[in-house]
């Protein structure tokens, strides 16, 4: 079967058809961080895919949009499911046509396919995506950023007309001011009429003599804004913090989009991070491992004494209640942090140290090699 251009959504996200919307939403985190233009600087593939994913989730993750894609979305599925309330019957292997009809039809709100949005209908802005890189520190703590959010603007030196000030405009000779224009189209069902916006005047019944020297007819221009966003502490990689209202502007009245906050959290040399634990290696030596002592370990607000108990064996893990990570749904609650303990065999020892243990190593009654000489040598140390 034909394609007719069209790409397989759920393919995009390597999601199966019956995911689940919180299984779209990881797959989608997951390939946005993998294909972010930032990550991936001059790499028009990753540009492409990044694109692509985009696109795929608008659709997916809407349960409207979706619903309306599973039924008419891709050619297959048109033709092999006999695509309930589609029109026309057994549809055998059109597959080009199809795909051209069908964007003919959606994109023009044709009567009577759940296209009732007209094109002076208030429009909901664009939902924004950004991503914020923070150190385990300002995740620990909460920060906030100022965000540059690129974004369209009404343009104020034409009033969104697109005319330049002072010029006139006039009846636009492709529709003849109607705003629409028909589309005929023969097809072995018979001939298809639709009716679609004016591509040469966007839907105005006017184009201008000389276009607006600020947009350049457009009516709007690219233009970034500065938000000041507050990110609360707790947050890791992969958080996506909602920010109500600072997405896109809504058209023709209607409300903006809002602006979602990709956290990522930079690597930290001294702790792994795993949900709301913390974890930190520490050395201890030897000595101080079968003895017990006090060491201080780090946290992520200072330094602090922690206990090793006597007889301290090598990998255990002991626990600093608290001082962890916040938890994001938890009002703050704080994680543990994990002090794993490496016990260091002494290495490069004085002879004094070497006769110290070899006594040591006949005391307990095993054997080491040398310990005669050295315990010699020991007896020498001490006088005996
Ligand atoms: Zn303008
Ligand atoms: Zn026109």
């Amino acid at each position: 079967m034909a394609s007719g251009g069209r790409r397989d959504y759920y393919e995009i996200l390597g999601v199966p058809k019956d995911a689940s919307v919180e299984d779209i939403k990881k797959a989608y985190r997951r390939l946005v961080r993998k294909h972010h233009p930032d990550a991936n600087p001059g790499n028009k593939e990753a540009e492409q895919k990044f694109k692509e994913v985009a696109e795929a989730y608008e659709v997916l993750s809407d349960s409207q949009k979706r619903a309306q894609y599973d039924q008419f979305g891709t050619v297959g599925d048109m033709a092999g499911g006999g695509a309930g309330g589609f029109p026309f019957g057994e549809a055998g292997d059109m597959g080009d046509v199809f795909g051209d009809l069908f964007e003919t039809m959606f994109g023009g709100g044709f009567g009577g396919f759940g296209g009732r949005r007209s094109a002076n209908a208030p429009r909901r802005g664009t939902d924004l995506e950004m991503e914020v890189s923070l150190t385990l520190e300002e995740a620990f703590l909460g920060a906030t950023r100022k965000v540059e959010i690129p974004r369209w603007q009404s343009c104020e030196r034409c009033d969104g007309t697109g005319a330049e000030p002072g010029s006139s405009s006039k009846t636009c000779p492709t529709c003849g001011g109607r705003g629409q224009v028909e589309q005929r189209q023969r097809t072995p069902f018979g001939e298809f009429v639709s009716v679609n916006t004016c591509p040469n005047c966007g839907g105005r019944g006017k184009v201008v003599e000389k276009t607006c020297s600020r947009c350049n007819g457009a009516g709007r221009y690219r233009d970034r804004k500065v938000v000041d966003v507050k990110i609360p502490p707790g947050v890791d990689r992969g958080t996506r913090l909602r920010i109500a209202g600072e997405g896109e502007a809504g058209l023709n009245g209607g409300p903006p989009g809002d602006l979602f906050l990709v956290i990522n959290v930079k690597v930290d040399p001294r702790f792994r991070r795993d949900g709301d634990q913390l974890h930190v290696d520490v050395r201890v030596a030897f000595p101080q491992a079968a003895l017990g002592c006090e060491i201080k370990v780090p946290t992520l607000e200072g330094m602090q004494t922690l206990e090793v108990p006597a007889g301290t064996q090598p990998g255990t893990v002991l626990r600093v209640k608290g001082k962890g990570m916040p938890r994001l749904s938890a009002g703050g609650r704080r994680g543990d942090l994990l002090v794993h303990v490496t016990v260091d065999v002494p290495t490069n020892l004085t002879e004094k140290q070497k006769a110290l243990l070899a006594g040591l190593a006949k005391e307990m009654d095993v054997s080491v090699k040398e310990s005669q000489g050295l315990l010699d040598k020991l007896k020498g140390f001490f006088g005996a």
